[in-house]
């Protein structure tokens, strides 16, 4: 029996080691992107090249078109959904809330908030028990930062992140009798492109000696996390804010 699991913002990052993961241990995933479509093909051709299946559908999370239309091929493609990984972030610019316009907030709030609700949303009308569902898991990729607050770097995208924990706590409850576990990693300082791509390419070396083990995690270590969480293992885990920040 196939069990589906898709991950958003897959084509690279943590959400691609998720993937790859995810379909070593059985999953068909289904490899969503926004552009990346070169890098999202190389995570399916891994994966396949491994005896896995996977499938890369684009689909920007700002829309909640593309966001049925991804859900819908999924379905379609790779047959009933058993799990959700609410990856896709960004950061936004770097700037105090002083500086902060209109246009860059809502880019944030719209793919770091509401593109979570709203594959929940779909995730939970096939998932459901209520809807005639199996049950399932989901987990979403919050941050550190909805606990530290992002002072003079990104206090927009911390509340993001903020927000994504509420959800996590509320929606766990929410559907814990509907057979699905909703949980929430947290990581820290994780090497991927996120820092360089904001312009901050140096921020890991800065923040390192903040972190208790004394260096940064990969997106292999948030993965395990995750697949963990999605696993029958934390069959009794849910609403859980995990974090994985190398110690707090
Ligand atoms: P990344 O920039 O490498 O990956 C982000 C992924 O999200 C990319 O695949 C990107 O294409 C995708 N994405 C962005 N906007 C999208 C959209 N509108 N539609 C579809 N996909 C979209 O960064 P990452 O570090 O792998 O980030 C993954 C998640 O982890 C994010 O939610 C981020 O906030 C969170 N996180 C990262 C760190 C870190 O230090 N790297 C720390 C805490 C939390």
């Amino acid at each position: 029996m196939s069990k589906t699991l898709i991950v958003t913002g897959a084509s690279r990052g943590i959400g691609a080691a998720t993937a790859r993961q995810a379909a070593a241990a059985g999953y068909a995933v289904c490899v969503n992107y926004r552009a990346s479509a070169a890098e999202a093909e190389e995570v399916v051709h891994d994966i396949g090249n491994a005896g896995g299946t996977a499938l890369a559908v684009q689909a920007d999370m700002a829309s909640e078109d593309d966001i049925v239309r991804l859900f819908e091929t999924s379905d379609k493609e790779l047959g009933a959904l058993c799990g959700l990984v609410n990856n896709a972030g960004i950061v936004g610019p770097v700037a105090r809330v002083d500086e902060i316009d209109r246009a860059a907030l809502d880019e944030v709030l719209n793919v770091n908030v509401a593109s979570v609700f709203l594959c929940s949303r779909e995730a939970i009308r096939r998932l459901s028990t209520h809807h005639g569902g199996k049950g399932g898991a989901i987990v979403n990729v919050s941050s550190r930062a909805s606990e530290l607050g992002g002072p003079n770097e990104w206090v927009h995208y911390a509340a993001s992140k903020g927000a994504i924990d509420t959800f996590t706590i509320g929606l766990a409850k929410e559907v814990a009798a509907e057979g699905i576990r909703v949980n929430a990693v947290n990581p820290g300082l994780i090497e991927t492109e996120i820092h360089e791509r904001a312009g901050v390419g140096d921020r890991l070396e800065r923040l390192v000696t903040g972190v208790p083990m004394q260096r940064t995690g990969t997106a292999d270590e948030v993965a395990a996390t995750i697949i963990w969480l999605l696993s029958d293992a934390a069959s009794y885990v849910s609403g859980a804010l995990v974090p994985v920040g190398g110690g707090r």
